[in-house]
């Protein structure tokens, strides 16, 4: 038996599954462990094939009363109160759960109501267009316009590191192009998606549009892949997995935001200081979980001495320790496998590590690493945690090289002064973004964003998103 303690006890959450409008138990149950104390910070029920096999089924029935846009939109919006007046619980349940450090949480938990808002604008403009049909002779005596319409029940899928925004970023869409879901989180962070999904009921969604499952994760993916009626599958999370899921399922859209080995450069030209507090404060945020934290640093070898200097007291002075904590920094990894797989790659790069590099507890120190080689883990692979690269280099062109040698392709920066540079950077990285003067870890939920190459093959933000959730169909009409 399950003994808790009075402090867990009091923040404890009992969550039931959510399918066809129906809060279910299973006689199974999940608990969720904060990653930094071990405390069980909640407890879900669990579903297997069946239960998602039900809520396919609750999503197609759902899909056949169609929700106008107006009372989409006005559900959206009402979500995104409900997550402006609950910000606070919002962000404190992130942080339980995922381990994030509470400034980063308030951030997740704004940008999820930001996410919404622009999902409600969507749902009220979304439109086809018109064809301009006498441009040919076939098209004479035609009126031809084209709809969108909702692609069908849509699969989704979601990572650990942005709990609430990340799965947002799938509802909030889905419902604007008028599309039921069956939404899986992560395993380790199911409580933020769990709210969500109840937020929106609250809203007024009717039943069905919206199911939760939590549970093994092949199980539930294969239903999703195998299930006909799931027309589309949105994923975000890691190349292998998502890459996997596409190729097994050929007849439907498998859209993917998948990882990235995040460069940057800093040209010799660049303002050092800015370049170095960027760095500072992208590469380590949620311990560098996140899908765009600064993990490769390219410094132009005239400026490399200052921007080390400039970077290594503000990293040495970030606060490390506990994520509920309001001035907390840099707080734990997800869990136990992840802190030996980062810090083994630290101990394997042939690289100097000129601060971290081991442990505050249980926690891994911000870790700068000078010169690696290019095939070390640190430079080629996602490292996804508090560990950074810094490399000198001889010239911009040279960093364009090195950034672009990886496999992956989701966003990059570059600092500099010089239009010249600015641009030629933007033509010559092989990423989905770019960005210029700021850290490649920028992220406001209106842009369009995601992958080239092994990061993925969609754009997210709910313009890009809807779009793809929707199809095109044409109509014409004769003219008398
Ligand atoms: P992950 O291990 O790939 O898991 C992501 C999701 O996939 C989880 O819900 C997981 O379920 C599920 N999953 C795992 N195996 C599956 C299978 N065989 N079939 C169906 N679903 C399966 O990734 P993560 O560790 O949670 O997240 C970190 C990764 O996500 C990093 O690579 C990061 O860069 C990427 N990411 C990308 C973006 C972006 O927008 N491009 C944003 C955030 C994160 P379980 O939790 O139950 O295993």
């Amino acid at each position: 038996m399950q003994v808790y303690t009075s402090s867990v006890v009091a923040s404890l959450t009992e969550k039931r599954l959510l399918i066809g409008g129906e809060w279910i138990e299973t006689g199974a149950w999940a608990e969720i462990r904060s990653p930094y104390s071990g405390d069980v910070v909640g407890r879900v029920a669990k579903a297997g094939a069946e239960e998602a096999r039900r809520a396919v089924d609750a999503a197609e029935k759902a899909m056949q009363a169609p929700l106008p846009a107006h009372k989409r939109a006005e559900i959206l919006v009402k979500v995104a109160a409900a997550l402006g007046r609950r910000q606070d619980e919002v962000a404190r349940l992130i942080s339980d759960e995922a381990g994030k450090p509470m400034k980063a949480a308030r951030v997740e938990a704004q940008r999820a109501m930001s996410t919404y808002t622009f999902a409600a604008v969507e749902a009220r403009k979304l439109a086809g267009e018109m064809i301009p049909m006498d441009a040919a002779q076939a098209g004479e005596g035609k009126l031809a316009f084209t709809l969108r319409r909702p692609i069908g029940v849509i699969g989704a899928i979601s990572p650990f590191n942005f709990p609430l925004n990340l799965v947002a970023h799938k509802l909030a869409p889905a419902l604007a192009a008028g599309c039921a879901v069956v939404l899986k989180p992560a395993s380790q962070t199911p409580l933020c998606a769990l709210l969500l999904a109840e937020l929106e009921e609250e809203a007024g969604l009717p039943a069905g549009w919206v199911n939760v499952l939590i549970g093994p994760a092949s199980e539930l993916g294969d239903v999703l892949v195998e299930d006909e009626r799931v027309k589309l599958i949105t994923f975000t999370g890691s190349s292998g997995v998502g890459w996997g899921l596409r190729g097994r399922a050929a007849k439907k859209r498998v859209n993917l935001e998948l990882g990235n080995a995040t460069p940057v450069i800093v040209a010799a030209d660049a303002d050092v200081s800015v370049a170095a507090t960027k760095v500072a404060q992208n590469a380590f945020s949620f311990a560098g979980q996140s899908c765009i934290s600064v993990q490769r640093v390219y410094v132009e070898r005239d400026a490399y001495d200052d921007f080390v200097a400039a970077l290594l007291p503000l990293v040495e002075a970030l606060n490390v320790g506990d994520p509920s904590e309001e001035d907390t920094d840099v707080g734990p990894v997800i869990d136990e496998d992840a802190r030996e797989r980062i810090l083994e790659w630290i101990r394997a790069s042939s690289g100097e590590v000129l601060t971290g590099g081991g442990l505050d507890g249980d926690i891994i120190r911000p870790t700068v690493i000078a010169n690696p080689a290019p095939d070390d883990k640190v430079s080629c692979e996602e490292v996804f945690g508090p560990v950074c690269t810094v490399t000198a280099v001889e010239s911009v062109d040279e960093a364009i090289a090195l950034a672009n040698g990886t496999r992956y392709g989701l966003q990059a920066g570059i600092f500099t002064t010089s239009l010249d540079n600015a641009l030629r950077a933007s033509q010559a990285l092989e990423f989905g973004g770019v960005i210029v003067n700021e850290a490649p870890t920028f992220r406001s939920d209106q842009m369009p964003y995601g992958g080239v190459k092994d990061s993925g093959n969609t754009r997210e933000g709910p313009h890009y998103a809807v779009r793809e959730m929707t199809e095109e169909r044409l109509v014409v009409v004769d003219l008398p």
